[in-house]
């Protein structure tokens, strides 16, 4: 049986009925608590305490590069949309003055992993990305073997600059690319070549770069099934290590770009769900393993096989095999999250240059975690990674006794319990196969932030 099968047959075995009231609004979970308790009140002197009480000497940096070429109309992430590449310059100059200032408060840690995400990475030029990370290499100890990863926007770039991101370490590549089809391109002001892609990815092979991932996005305007299946069949036989299938989250009230989608451009939400489920199907059945929500990887991927062994961890970046280690984030908008702290940068550009300036940190908000906090963030993390729960796992790690310390949660999963969907014995609570797209509304039985924000309207619907 090709691996994930069971599960897919399992899937389309979820009444419409029972997706349709579980499919409210929720959280990812990169994070708990989300980052929509950060406060204000969390400053520079309690993160400098937090690195100093970590007991992890592991780090993982994340470098946030704000800029795109040109605005994608279903965008929601924070961006700037600009065609003066010397702004990346004067970036960089703010960026460096980050790095040293940080580089002192870490110099006990070992760099194990490093990510650059945006806005769009690859807005930088050759010349931009070796100062980058030349200076991340002299500021930081770098240990010999590290992950080097980033995104790529496949327009706008020439292919040696994968040549030339080989050559200062980047190991791991991820493209976006959400639909090949023209129309859905046109209607998202994303237009791009899928023969040069091809060319991409057949020249990152030649390169032996670890792993090359694919972004692909369901819901997006004009999508039918038959556009994305061609969008699906094009992406296997572009035969990439990892594919994400995110859910397009229609919220124009909150992000502007989104106008210019007219709602009558969109799939209805029977239709959505349909796609994902044929995506679902179509990529287990073509070998990929599903990886938590939304993201698959072949079965001797490294994340496959630590979901396999229940050593999944996940942070802000999503699934990860890296899990007792500091996760520093650098640049405007960035998130860190060491020791018992979160914390978060300015998002606009003239706050964080200006904060940097004066004070060389650039933190506007955060959080620090108390052991309520940490107990369900452990609890919500072994959920979203590994689909189940060891309760002797959270007691003797936590010190707790989970079945009294959570007895009002475990009273309100019993919905979960009558509609077939979970199971919990005196050691375990275990989510079903047909249950696991319903992961973020079983996370969120844990949440003691959710009534709040659930008020508030704050998050995507979790299908
Ligand atoms: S989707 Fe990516 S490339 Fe497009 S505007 Fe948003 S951040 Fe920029």
């Amino acid at each position: 049986m090709v691996n994930g099968m069971a599960d897919i047959h399992n899937l389309h075995t979820l009444s419409a009925e029972l997706l349709n009231k579980y499919n409210v609004n929720g959280p990812r979970y990169t994070s708990y608590p989300t980052a929509l308790e950060f406060n204000q009140a969390f400053n520079n002197e309690e993160f400098e305490v937090a690195v100093g009480n970590s007991t992890s000497k592991n780090l993982s940096l994340y470098i946030h590069i704000p800029f795109c070429h040109s605005l994608c109309y279903y965008c929601g992430c924070n961006k700037i949309v600009t065609r003066h590449r010397h702004k990346a310059d004067e970036y960089l100059d703010y960026l460096e003055k980050e790095i040293s200032a940080r580089a002192k408060l870490f110099a006990k840690h070992q760099v194990q992993q490093v990510h650059l995400g945006g806005g769009t990475p690859s807005y930088l030029s050759k010349l931009q990305f070796s100062r980058l990370v030349n200076k991340l290499k002299s500021a930081f100890a770098f240990k010999n073997e590290i992950e080097m990863s980033i995104e790529i926007d496949p327009r706008e770039i020439e292919i040696d600059l994968l040549d030339h991101l080989k050559s200062l370490g980047f190991n791991r590549l991820s493209f976006g690319v959400q639909d090949v089809n023209l129309e859905v391109q046109e209607a998202i002001n994303r237009v791009q070549d899928t023969d040069f892609l091809a060319q991409l990815l057949a020249r990152a092979k030649e390169l032996s770069f670890d792993s090359v991932n694919l972004d692909l996005i369901y819901g997006l305007p004009h999508q039918t099934e038959t556009l994305f299946n061609n969008t699906l069949n094009k992406v296997i036989e572009l035969n990439p290590d990892r594919i994400s299938l995110f859910s397009y989250a229609h919220l124009p009230s909150r992000f502007a770009a989104q106008r210019k989608i007219k709602d009558h451009w969109l799939p209805s939400s029977n239709d959505k769900l349909k796609l994902m489920l044929n995506a679902i199907e179509f990529l287990t059945n073509q070998g990929y393993v599903a990886i938590g929500m939304d993201h698959f990887a072949k079965p001797n991927d490294e994340l496959a096989i630590a979901q396999k062994q229940g050593e999944l961890h996940r942070n802000f970046q999503g699934y990860t095999t890296q899990g007792e280690c500091d996760l520093l984030g650098l640049g405007v908008s960035s998130i860190s999250s060491v020791g018992n702290s979160f914390s978060q940068n300015y998002k606009q550009l003239r706050e964080y240059y200006f904060a940097i300036d004066v004070y060389e940190d650039a933190i506007e908000k955060g959080l620090l975690l108390d052991r309520d906090d940490k107990i369900r963030g452990a609890v919500i993390k072994q959920l979203m990674c590994n689909f189940k729960l060891d309760k002797q796992h959270i007691n003797t790690s936590l010190n707790i006794d989970f079945d009294a310390y959570f007895a009002e949660e475990l009273a309100k999963l019993s919905p979960f319990i009558e509609d077939g969907l979970i199971d919990i014995t005196n050691t375990e609570i275990v989510i079903k196969p047909q249950a696991k797209l319903l992961i973020r509304n079983i996370a969120m039985t844990f949440d003691a932030y959710m009534a709040k924000q659930l008020n508030q309207q704050r998050f995507s619907r979790v299908i």
